[in-house]
Parts: C-alpha cells; sequence; structure tokens
C-alpha cells in the first residue's frame, strides 16, 4: 500500500507517518513546514519520499513524481491545528483547508486513491448540544477570529461529502477532538503543551478565563489507532463523518490538578483573558467510532501526560544544550 500524507512532518502526521511505515506501508509526505518540522520525521528519513510542498497549490497537473508510484491512499493532515498558529495567517488556513482539500480530491480522483481527511470538533463550533454526536450541526461564527479553520474545515467536510455523492469517491472523514502526545511543538500554544512545559519550568500556568471550560484530552496513539480503523473500514459500511477523541472530560482548572498530581509539584496559576469564541464545553459522542471501528481510547490522561512530560523534558535539554 502506498500512503501519502500531507502534513506528516507536523504533531499528528509524523505519529501518523511511523505507524504506517509499521504496518508495512510505503509513505510519501507532503509538507510545507508552516508548523511542521523535519526533524519530527528523522527517525524514518530514509524511508520515505518527502517533499516540500504546499497542498494549496498542487493540483493534478503541477504533481511532484513519487518514487514509489501512484497513491493508494492519502491521509489530509495539513493545516494548522493551534488557535495562535491557524489565526496567524488566516487566509493561508482557509486556503489551505477548502482549496488544499480541493486539490487532494481531484488527484485521489485521478490517482483512483481513498482519502482519509482530517476534520475537527471545531466544526460544532461553541456547542449547544453536549456532548456532541455527529448527527449535531453546530453553532459556529462565521466571521470570529476562529473562523478561518472552523468555517473551513466546515466547507472542506462538504467539498469531501459532494466528492462521496456527485464522483463515487471514497472519502471518509474523521474529527479530531483535542489530542496531545510526545512531538507536539512546545510553543505550539495550546493548552497542554503550555501547561506542561510552565510545570516543567516552575512557570506560572496560564489559565485563560476562570478556567471553568471544559475539553477531553485524546493520547496521539489512540487516535492514530482511530485514523487506522477508519482506513480498513469496508467502504458500504462508511456512512459520514466519525468523532475520533477521549469521552473523559475536564474543566481546565481540573487539568491543572491533574497536573500537579503527576508532576508531584504544586502549580501556581496565572489567569489571562478566555480568548473570543473559545468554546465553553467539549467532549465527543465516540458510539459510531464504537460500533463502526471497534475503537475506543485506552491512554488516559495521567499515563498520557506522564509521556508528553518526559518528551517536553528532553526538548527543554536538548534546546539549553544548543
Ligand atoms: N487554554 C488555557 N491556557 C493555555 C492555552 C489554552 O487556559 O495556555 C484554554 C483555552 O482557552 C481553551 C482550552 O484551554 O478553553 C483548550 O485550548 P487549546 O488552545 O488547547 O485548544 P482548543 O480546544 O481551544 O482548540
Amino acid at each position: 500500500m502506498h500512503a501519502l500524507v500531507t502534513g506528516g512532518a507536523g504533531f499528528l502526521g509524523s505519529h501518523l507517518v511511523r505507524a504506517l511505515l509499521k504496518e508495512g506501508a510505503q509513505v510519501t509526505v507532503w509538507d510545507n513546514l508552516y508548523t511542521g518540522s523535519r526533524k519530527n520525521l528523522n527517525e524514518v528519513a530514509g524511508a520515505i519520499d518527502f517533499h516540500n510542498l504546499d497542498i494549496r497549490i498542487t493540483s493534478p497537473e503541477n504533481l511532484p513524481v513519487s518514487r514509489f508510484g501512484k497513491f493508494g491512499v492519502i491521509f489530509n493532515l495539513a493545516c494548522p491545528a493551534s488557535p495562535p498558529h491557524y489565526q496567524k495567517d488566516p487566509i493561508f488556513t482557509w486556503e489551505t483547508s477548502v482549496l488544499g482539500m480541493h486539490n487532494i480530491l481531484r488527484i485521489a480522483d485521478s490517482h483512483g486513491a481513498m482519502v482519509l481527511h482530517a476534520s475537527t470538533s471545531e466544526i460544532y463550533g461553541d456547542p449547544l448540544v453536549h456532548p456532541q454526536p455527529e448527527s449535531y450541526w453546530g453553532n459556529v461564527n462565521p466571521v470570529g477570529i476562529r473562523s478561518c479553520y472552523d468555517e473551513g474545515k466546515r466547507a472542506a467536510e462538504t467539498l469531501a461529502q459532494d466528492y462521496v455523492r456527485f464522483k463515487k469517491a471514497d472519502v471518509r472523514l474523521f474529527r479530531i477532538f483535542n489530542t496531545y502526545g510526545e512531538y507536539m511543538y512546545p510553543d505550539d500554544g495550546r493548552v497542554i503543551s503550555n501547561f506542561c512545559i510552565a510545570a516543567l519550568k516552575d512557570a506560572p500556568v496560564p489559565v485563560y478565563g476562570d478556567g471553568s471550560q471544559t475539553r477531553s484530552f485524546c493520547y496521539a496513539s489512540d487516535l492514530i489507532a482511530g485514523i487506522l480503523s477508519l482506513q480498513k473500514l469496508p467502504r458500504e459500511k462508511y456512512d459520514g463523518p466519525v468523532n475520533l477523541g477521549n469521552p473523559r472530560e475536564f474543566t481546565i482548572r481540573e487539568l491543572v490538578g491533574v497536573l500537579e498530581k503527576v508532576t508531584g509539584k504544586k502549580l501556581q496559576v496565572k489567569n489571562f483573558p478566555l480568548p473570543e469564541d473559545d468554546p465553553k464545553v467539549r467532549r465527543p459522542v465516540i458510539e459510531k467510532a464504537q460500533r463502526l471501528l471497534n475503537w475506543t481510547p485506552k491512554v488516559d490522561l495521567e499515563e498520557g501526560l506522564q509521556k508528553t512530560l518526559a518528551y517536553f523534558s528532553e526538548e527543554i535539554k536538548n534546546a539549553k544544550s544548543k
């Protein structure tokens, strides 16, 4: 099997690349290194075909030839996903989500490849239904600071579903809820990386708002197992987007407590204003993934945080010794 992973040098992309290689796949990676890093692929660099490419401008007409030939499957993970990163250049984010997705669908059509597309819990916006099943249409501000990502990802889902309807394409959408683990960037800006780095540096933990907002955190290996199960699902059984995430829900204040338990440190908290349109609650309903994919997350937050802290601790040491 020859897999293309767009965004394969990113946090989740690089996990997926390693998992695919373990399964014996040939892997081509496209990444424009906007947030991704070649370093994430160091240990597999010789096994993959890497191209520094932008999916916004790569269409079937200007496709570079992979040394492995035609693609059998495309995993489309290319897009900045952390709020500060996707908000830095919102036009780039929207174009990557929508124009990028259109190019991927056209390329898949010309190769006869299956597409697995990374959608997001952000398509539910600031949800009025809690927890969120796939059938919920969401509550999204179309003109806010998160819209480039939220609406971009919604438009990508629309495009994908129309390719399924009108072109009989094999496209599968998975909606990723907050995921964390090794290979996150220390300056990613998301809550788990910010909190872990602060705890390791004995700095105050930055809590936005009063910390009563909730999130549900999935460890990277669980997420990747879900994506790979979706790929293996018989085509006739796929019937629309699938939530992938851990249904255990925490307030951000509770997250500080879990981190204190894991690090054995009493952490200082510093409060900052809540960012605009920050969703108040988020938790996936995962019955569909359990039923269709026989998938359920296995790694609890304490265990996942321990591993993530060990990774960040090494990263901090390496940065110091440079
Ligand atoms: N958050 C926080 N401190 C941080 C980063 C984030 O309190 O340093 C909060 C943020 O306001 C949000 C939640 O943690 O309510 C998750 O934020 P993140 O950026 O990780 O992802 P999101 O789920 O908002 O996309």
